[in-house]
Order: structure tokens, then sequence, then C-alpha cells
């Protein structure tokens, strides 16, 4: 998962995946959250027995990576298919036939639990953690899909969503708004910015699942 956020030093690199610490800890810090959300992947991950990488510049963004083993399950059938078999089957999907999701979140937790589904469900995905970032992303990529968070700071996710409506020449990429369940009439205004559907938060992966649907093709796996 790449973003193209503030970035990360290396002298905090270390400390990032401990429970409970926030890199900034100002009290009038810009982004929030409890800082168990990493702590939390890295425990997962390595409890499959695997491991959590990150790159990261100052001003420049983050590459968050995991690599998990691939244990074949033990089978009755023959290992090998036959080769006729092997040769019409066993090619890979070209990657560019994978949905591309654009998700703008802000919330480390939400983060979390919506890629963490998407990318289990074999999409590529974008992460962006304002609309500005969004916009950004926009510029060089085109997302068959985007999830747009509406309270993020800096440009939040209705002006997001008019610019990229009514400025960039995306055509008619799938918008899906996430909102608050408290925000009463948010609805209307997210599909008056433009949003072609809506999800209230906190997001529940069934309906996530089956709005998804609505818009793309499941990615093809195996
Ligand atoms: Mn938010």
């Amino acid at each position: 998962m790449r973003d193209t956020g503030i970035g990360i030093a290396p002298e905090h690199i270390a400390k990032l995946f401990q429970p409970f610490v926030q890199v900034d800890s100002a009290l009038n810090r810009q982004y929030e959250g409890t800082g168990l959300g990493l702590a939390l992947v890295k425990r997962i991950v390595e409890l499959h027995g695997g491991q959590v990488g990150l790159t990261s510049e100052v001003g420049v963004g983050s590459c968050f990576t995991i690599d998990l083993p691939y244990v074949l399950a033990p089978s009755a059938t023959p290992v090998l298919p036959p080769p006729n078999v092997l040769n019409t089957e066993q090619r890979q999907p070209d990657p560019s036939s994978i949905p591309l999701i654009l998700l703008v979140e802000d919330n480390e937790d939400n983060i979390v639990t919506v890629a963490g589904y998407l990318e289990v469900q074999g999409y590529r995905l974008l992460l962006a953690r304002n609309g500005q970032e969004a916009i950004d992303w926009l510029q060089t990529q085109c997302p068959d899909m985007i999830l747009m968070d509406i309270q993020m700071p800096g440009m939040d996710g209705l002006e997001a969503i008019r610019r990229i409506r009514h400025d960039l020449s995306l055509g008619q990429v799938p918008i899906i708004a996430l909102t608050a369940l408290a925000m009463e009439g948010d609805r209307d205004r997210c599909l008056a910015a433009g949003a072609n559907d809506y999800l209230s938060k906190p997001v529940k992966l069934k309906q996530l699942a089956a709005t998804i649907s609505r818009f793309l093709e499941p990615p093809q796996t195996g």
C-alpha cells in the first residue's frame, strides 16, 4: 500500500509499530489515532509467519508491504495438472485488468478495516488521507472506483467529489461516499456533489461488498 502522505523520518520507523505510540504526540497534531492500527497489523501478520515492511521519505510518502508465506494445502489430487491445462488456465491475470480502488480516508481504524478487506478480495488499492491527496493521485491514476470519506482535514470529501466531477476528466468513475451515521441529510449532499452512492460509517464489510459489486466485477483470483 502506497501513500503520498507526510512521510516518516528514519528515526521514527522503529517505534511506529509499537502499540499506543503516535510519532506526533502533540495535542494539536493534525492526524488523529490511538496508535494501535499498525501494531495490530504487525502482530497479525507475524502470527501468520509473515512480515511487514516499510520504506518512507518525509514529505514524499510511505510504502507499506506485507509478505505472507504461501503454503499449498495437502491434496489427494496430483499436484501437476495435464500440460494442456497448465498452459491455458495457469496464466497469471494481467495486473491492469484487476480493478483499482482509490480509498480516501483519514481515520486509521477505517483504513485498516477497509483497505485490509479490499486487499484480501484482491483489488489493487491507492490510499489518500484527504481530498487534496486524492486529487493528486488522479493526476496520474485512473481508478475504477473511489471510496470517499466526507469528514477529513484540509479538503473534505464533498469538495473533492465536486472537483472530481467538474475539473477532472475521469468520466463517470463511481464514487461511494463514506458518511457518519449521525449526519442526517448528508446523503443528499453527497449525491448532489456527484457521488453515486453512500455508505454509513462505521462501514460494515457486507454492505461494502454489496455496494462495490453493483459497480465493479470482483477480481479474478487464482
Ligand atoms: Mn474522516
